[in-house]
């Protein structure tokens, strides 16, 4: 049986207090503002049904990772959250979230960068490039070397694909320890961008660390944490 909505909502509050606990610990340890880094919650976890208990437990940012559960998603819950977008996105679904969502977190071709141009609102879209530091299995993000290539597809779209900064997905590790690198990478990536690009992007967000590893991501500098599974997790409290 399904848990009740009630008992849903209580448990999302009692995780998200937790995380945020410890989001503020780390940006205090890291000698940043309480601000400086917001909490995602990665909505794929979760049934259309249970979306209220979510707003009700005080998640204002969403994530999702497909075109179709977005548009399900919002069409119940348009208001009640910010959404974003977290998933790998093919080109041919680029017009199915364009207009739906604040932020894309995933763009990793020049190829949707066109697209994503084409088929933008009035107000452009805006994004993230994604980063595949670790150079390792993930099948997704660019690499180091190619970043600037996107960059520069969004550069030539006349404000209409706007780069905000880079998002990682850091590999799965046994000892967080193990991926603190990663996100130091993609902070060191941003402030020599920031340097060259700082006319054309703003490039301030860093989307890195998950229910593993983000404490260490925002010791490191993130701005959005993207949390599923220790918000949704079935056991403990
Ligand atoms: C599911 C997902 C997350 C959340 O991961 P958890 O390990 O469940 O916290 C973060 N980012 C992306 C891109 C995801 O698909």
């Amino acid at each position: 049986m399904r848990e009740s909505e009630e008992a849903l909502e209580t448990r999302v509050w009692r995780r998200l207090a937790i995380v945020r606990e410890n989001v503020a610990a780390a940006l205090e340890r890291s000698g940043r503002g309480p601000d400086e880094a917001r909490i995602l919650v990665a909505s794929k976890y979760y049934a259309p049904e249970q979306m209220r208990a979510l707003a009700a437990a005080g998640v204002d940012l969403l994530g999702e990772n497909r075109a179709q559960d977005l548009a399900a998603k919002q069409e119940t819950f348009g208001d009640a959250f910010e959404w974003h977008f977290i998933g790998h996105l093919q080109r041919r679904k680029a017009k199915d979230v364009v207009g739906r969502v604040g932020l894309i977190h995933s763009v990793d071709s020049v190829a949707l960068v066109e697209e994503l141009a084409k088929r933008a609102p009035e107000e452009g879209v805006e994004i993230l490039v994604q980063v595949n530091v670790s150079g390792e299995e993930s099948k997704y993000g660019v690499s180091e070397g190619d970043v600037e290539r996107i960059l520069e597809a969004a550069a030539g779209t006349e404000g209409r694909v706007r780069a905000r900064g880079f998002m990682t997905i850091a590999p799965a590790v046994e000892r967080v320890e193990d991926v603190r690198y990663v996100f130091t990478k993609l902070r060191a990536i941003r402030d020599r961008l920031r340097g060259c690009w700082g006319p054309h992007f703003e490039l301030s967000e860093l989307s890195m660390g998950m229910s593993n590893d983000y404490i260490v991501a925002v010791e490191q500098g993130a701005t959005l944490v993207r949390i599923g599974r220790t918000i949704i997790g079935g056991d403990g409290p």
